[in-house]
């Protein structure tokens, strides 16, 4: 008999109750280490006592107006977004597949005003943008498309790091190229910075529209409000979601001026984006972690988890490759299967998320301390031992 749950996922035999910070909590008492956050969506913690008083004080006045009329929290969000960021204009959504919708939609709207038939989108292997119909096209992997044809058409699939696949397919037909800057799903791959710098100068040379997806690797998680800082480049059109409303379901689409110019009255909307409970949340999360000081604490605190997690790797050379990723959005390359690394977490009580490439992904609340990244890397050590021992 089919659960009364639709069985589209595999779950874990954990149950929590209650969240702290950094810590998952069980009914019976028992405490886990988060290094998952929801994949990388608690990005303060759990029960964070600003965001509380933030979505309680809104809860109180009022939880939604159709965006028919203004919305103050909405605003305020949309201008805070604005100004740290290279955006113009700000569209919300409920989730990263909306974002991705978006995206896709008035990359193509931005073709069809100018006259220009121009729909290809490319896209590059190991990439994830959401399970709806344009999100899977998108990605265009087999495990995500396959039984869901005929796909939405008009996506040019890469090999992710091929630079002359990418330069012969370029083209000034080509209408976007839709990049993470770090690829989540696809097993914490980061975009080389002058990859990303050398992708944006040959969209400008094509006119071609640059549209990043930092869903997962967006909102501090590198060390970087967005992790195209880093490459000190710009998109034409970014996605945005997880993190940004630390728990609250909320995503975004950021976009210049230009790249946003069909979007005129009418031609999108959603119900419930950009309502005032996920508004009220995702401004005072912005408030938290578009600040310096608070982004160079997430810097240094992920040169003192990657340094330890190189002990941990050196440590368990038949369990552990090595580490890779940006700031607090790490994966542990592995030798045995990740589920098994991942299972081994749980009997110590550390939460980490698989990923694609045998990958095992860490991706804390920014909010995480020192002392309790010591004690996840004595946890992952402990799950290390135990694998060691079942091999044996
Ligand atoms: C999670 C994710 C999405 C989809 O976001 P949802 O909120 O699950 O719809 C899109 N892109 C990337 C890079 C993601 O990690």
């Amino acid at each position: 008999m089919i659960p009364t749950i639709l069985p589209t996922y595999n779950r874990a035999p954990l149950t929590f109750t209650s969240g702290e910070g950094s810590w998952l909590i069980e009914a019976d008492g028992r405490r886990f280490l988060d290094l998952g956050a929801g994949i990388a969506v608690n990005s303060l913690g759990h029960a964070h006592p600003d965001l509380i008083a933030a979505l309680t004080t809104q809860a109180q006045a009022l939880w939604h107006t159709s965006n028919l009329y203004h919305i103050p929290a909405q605003q305020k969000l949309a201008d805070a977004l604005v100004e740290h960021t290279f955006a113009d204009t700000v569209f919300f959504t409920n989730s990263g597949t909306e974002a991705c919708e978006l995206a896709v939609k008035m990359a193509r709207k931005y073709w069809y005003d100018k006259g220009e038939d121009r729909t290809e989108i490319i896209t590059f292997s190991g990439s994830f943008h959401g399970r709806s119909a344009a999100g899977i096209a998108a990605a265009g992997s087999e495990k995500m498309t396959k039984g869901f044809g005929p796909l939405l058409p008009g996506f040019t699939h890469l090999e992710f790091g091929d630079h002359d696949a990418l330069r012969a397919a370029v083209t000034d037909k080509t209408a976007a190229v839709l990049i993470e800057p770090v690829q989540g799903e696809g097993g914490i791959r980061p975009v080389p910075d002058h990859c990303l710098k050398g992708l944006r100068d040959l969209c400008d040379q094509h006119g071609s529209l640059l549209i990043l997806d930092e869903v997962q690797c967006g909102m501090g998680r590198t060390g970087k409000l967005f992790a195209h800082e880093w490459a000190g480049i710009a998109p034409d059109i970014m996605m945005v979601a997880k993190g940004i409303g630390g728990g609250f379901p909320l995503g975004a689409v950021l976009a210049t001026e230009n790249a946003a110019s069909g979007m005129t009255a009418g031609t999108h909307g959603s119900t419930y984006g950009g309502n005032p409970l996920a508004c009220a949340v995702g401004a005072r999360v912005m408030e938290i972690i578009a600040d310096e000081a608070f982004l160079a604490d997430v810097n240094r605190k992920a040169g003192h988890f990657r340094q330890k997690l190189e002990g941990l790797v050196a440590s368990h050379p038949d369990i552990f490759e090595d580490v890779r990723g940006v700031g607090l959005m790490l994966g542990l390359q592995c030798k045995v299967p990740n589920t098994d690394v991942v299972n081994a977490g749980y009997q110590a009580e550390v939460l980490t998320v698989p990923a694609a490439g045998n990958v095992v992904r860490l991706l804390p609340a920014l909010t995480i301390t020192e002392t309790e990244i010591d004690t996840a890397v004595a946890r992952l050590d402990t799950a290390a031992q135990r694998l060691k021992g079942d091999n044996a």
